[in-house]
């Protein structure tokens, strides 16, 4: 349940609201509004969630009480009717802003890191990708260059300017790679990986949280309610394709799942064109497609010489190709920021939102 605070309730009052709802052992979240204070009441309220509602709504300063239906409470639209900006060095995710990721899938040597950094600034990435431990599906397969990479990303940052992203796969690799990194990635494979989710939470970097192979759209939002709830609230959401039974393209990419997820949460939303279809002349009218349907930015994979690259060789653009996809992007970009804000795209706060659509 969320409880709306009147505008003019006192601090006082607030700290009554958060001490009555603490003292029966369910956590207060505060967000500060344009209308005032919203308060969510996180725990598990099951079988006393009437005699509460109750008790609160009477409370001095408590304007109303409201129900909320989804499962997911701090990512949602309901709590925080405002879109989320995240801010990292230089670069706003989720601001109308274009954001994007490129560099290589694995950082495979300071020269080609440093090579693709630059061509990537200039031709207008925001953020420089690049993977240091590497989630692979063979054990045989090249497993990324681990710290090395590390200190090779944080000096291309260092070069460029450009704030850096790159995949944390355990627990206890969150606190290094949040000492080189600007932007911590979970990828697909660890969407629901409880631990690392929480340990997401408790660290003072954004969270680029991709999509599960399997998972619903509601199961990514629980997922990203996970590191908010432990206390990160800056997660940034990707769709990176589910797998169906479609085998032409390495997965299936999903462009319904960003207006629904923009209509569902406060939480930008990126698409990865290049794990989605997993073929290079792909990437590019699937990245237009992802910002033409209001993606806040998009991921690219960009190797100076693909065909010789140590993983994901056939998705990865060359430096051309990524400069020609900016040159393309950006004014598509351009064109559709302001029709988001059309009330015929926006659906009315009652339209059903997931889960709740009967399947053929
Ligand atoms: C990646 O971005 O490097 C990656 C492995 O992606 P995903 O988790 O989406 O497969
Ligand atoms: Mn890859």
């Amino acid at each position: 349940m969320f409880v709306v605070m009147s505008s003019v309730a006192s601090e006082a009052e607030v700290l009554g609201v958060k001490s009555r709802i603490l003292a029966e052992g369910l956590t207060p979240y505060e967000h500060v509004g344009s209308n005032g204070i919203v308060l969510a009441v996180v725990g598990e309220v099951a079988g006393r969630r009437d005699q509460l509602m109750g008790q609160l709504a009477t409370m001095s300063g408590v304007e109303r009480v409201t129900p909320i239906s989804k499962p997911f409470k701090l990512t949602s639209r309901e709590f925080h009717p405002e879109d989320s900006v995240i801010r990292i060095l230089d670069a706003a995710v989720g601001d109308g802003s274009l954001t994007v990721m490129a560099g290589p899938c694995s950082v495979e040597s300071r020269d080609q890191l440093m090579e693709t950094a630059l061509a990537v600034r200039a031709a207008g990435a925001t953020v420089l990708r690049g993977g240091a431990f590497k989630p692979r599906t063979s054990p045989y397969s090249f497993q990324g260059l681990g710290v090395e990479a590390l200190r090779y990303l944080a000096e291309a940052r260092e070069e460029t300017g450009m704030p850096v992203v790159t995949e944390v796969m355990e627990p206890n690799q969150v606190d290094i790679v949040a000492e080189y990194a600007d932007i911590l990635q979970i990828g697909a494979r660890n969407m629901q990986n409880y631990s690392l989710l929480n340990a997401a939470g408790r660290v003072a970097r954004p969270i680029l949280l991709k999509r599960g192979f399997g998972a619903t759209i509601e199961e990514l939002l629980m997922a990203a309610e996970y590191i908010v709830a432990a206390g990160n609230p800056n997660v940034i959401l990707c769709e990176r394709g589910i797998r169906t039974f479609e085998t032409y393209t390495r997965n299936t990419m999903d462009l319904a799942a960003v207006p629904l997820l923009h209509h569902l949460t406060h939480l930008p939303v990126i698409v990865d064109p290049s794990h989605a279809t997993g073929k290079r002349w792909l990437v590019k009218p699937l990245a237009l497609g992802g910002v033409a349907v209001g993606a806040d930015g998009v991921m690219v994979e960009v190797h100076p010489d693909p065909d010789s690259a140590l993983s994901d060789a056939e998705q990865q653009l060359d430096l051309n190709a990524f400069a020609a996809l900016m040159r393309d992007l950006v004014p598509v970009h351009e064109h559709v920021r302001d029709l988001h804000n059309d009330p015929l795209v926006v659906p009315p706060a009652s339209a059903p939102a997931g889960g709740d659509l009967a399947r053929h």
